[in-house]
């Protein structure tokens, strides 16, 4: 199978972690492993002194942790609101009672930051919440901006980077963010299955909420302590997280993983003006290329791909749309080989 969506191709060292007989996890060897990635996530997203949280369960978990601890402590959110990530932050805000503004930007395009400073002058919320990152459409918006903007109205910040985080330069304390998420399936490249939270030393003895069992931070945090999980942890995932942390650090950090996502992206992007597709992303991100084809909401393409060449990528929101994520193994070979075969089962389309 040749992999273009979450989490892409493995590494065949990180795969056969997967395959290895499962350890018991109250030891003081899984400890170990759970504390030593702690300090491997915090260094890759520049996270001094801060605290991690993984969770066994997907992005929106984490998402919906942040809600439920934090965001609801809050007496006002607004929401960058650019695509079906953002509206999950509004929804989620919703579903627990949180007063949100939705700040909505239409697809694939920037926010409009001197917009958005006007509103929040007139709104005046105390906790924004964003994406770095908008998956579906690949727009990437400028966290210096909003960072900047917050920083002017003592606005409590938290970004959703699970598309971002490895594909993107990100230094969480240099931008002032306090809690960002991310996830395993996309920029770590492992299995999906575990969630991540990022939470900055100024949140350090804050007064967190406990509107859900299975999330609460204090719970999860005091386990931790101990190198532990309050529940039963996807254990293999927990491995894979940690080899993958430990090949990524031996590379030297993020910088050479995120270069390598730009190269490929950029070499996409190329074929894709060759091919005559458009990328209508303002500011595209190079975690995924979203492009479009003259495919239909019939997904001649989408199939053909997967039935002739047992090749996967991800359809969009609208008919013919299509992204491409850069975040798995590929070789710029195979990005010349994917492209060629869309553009023939384009010109079967009509
Ligand atoms: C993938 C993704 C999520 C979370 O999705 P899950 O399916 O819950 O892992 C959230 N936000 C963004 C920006 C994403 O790309």
């Amino acid at each position: 199978m040749n992999s273009f969506v979450f989490p892409g191709n493995l590494d065949p060292a990180i795969a056969q972690v997967g395959a290895e007989p499962i350890p018991y996890m109250r030891t003081d060897f899984f400890s170990q492993i759970n504390k030593e990635s702690e300090q491997m996530l915090l260094e890759l997203i520049h996270c001094k002194e801060g605290k991690t949280i993984i969770y066994t369960g997907s992005g929106t978990g984490a998402m919906s942790a942040v809600i439920e601890n934090y965001a609801s402590t809050k007496r006002k959110a607004l929401v960058i609101d650019g695509g079906s990530f953002g509206h999950r932050w509004f929804q989620l805000c919703e579903y627990y009672g949180v007063p949100v503004v939705d700040y909505v930007v239409p697809f694939a395009e920037d926010i409009d930051y001197s917009n958005l400073e006007t509103r929040i002058e007139i709104e005046r919320p105390d906790i924004l919440l964003c994406q770095h990152h908008e998956t579906s459409s690949g727009q990437l918006f400028n966290l210096a901006e909003i960072s900047r903007i917050c920083q002017r109205f003592n606005i409590s910040l938290v970004v959703d980077v699970i598309s971002s985080f490895l594909a993107e330069e990100l230094d969480m304390d240099a931008l002032g963010i306090d809690i960002c998420v991310t996830s395993t399936q996309k920029g770590l490249n492992i299995p999906p299955g575990l969630s991540i939270i990022f939470l900055s030393k100024r949140l350090k003895d804050y007064p967190f909420n406990h509107n859900g069992y299975y999330w609460d931070f204090e719970t999860n945090l005091s386990n931790l302590e101990r190198g532990q999980t309050p529940f039963s942890p996807a254990t293999t995932i927990y491995l894979q997280l940690h080899a993958r942390l430990k090949q990524l650090m031996a590379e030297g950090g993020e910088h050479n993983n995120i270069e390598l996502v730009h190269q490929r992206a950029q070499c996409f992007r190329k074929l894709c003006k060759e091919y005559g597709w458009g990328v209508p992303a303002q500011t595209p991100s190079y975690a995924i290329t979203g492009f479009q084809t003259r495919d239909s909401a019939e997904r001649i393409i989408f199939k053909g791909l997967a039935e002739k060449y047992d090749t996967f990528i991800m359809p969009g929101g609208n008919p013919g749309f299509y992204r491409v994520s850069h975040m798995g193994l590929q070789t710029e070979e195979d990005l010349r080989t994917l492209a060629s075969q869309i553009y023939e089962l384009e010109s079967t389309c009509r």
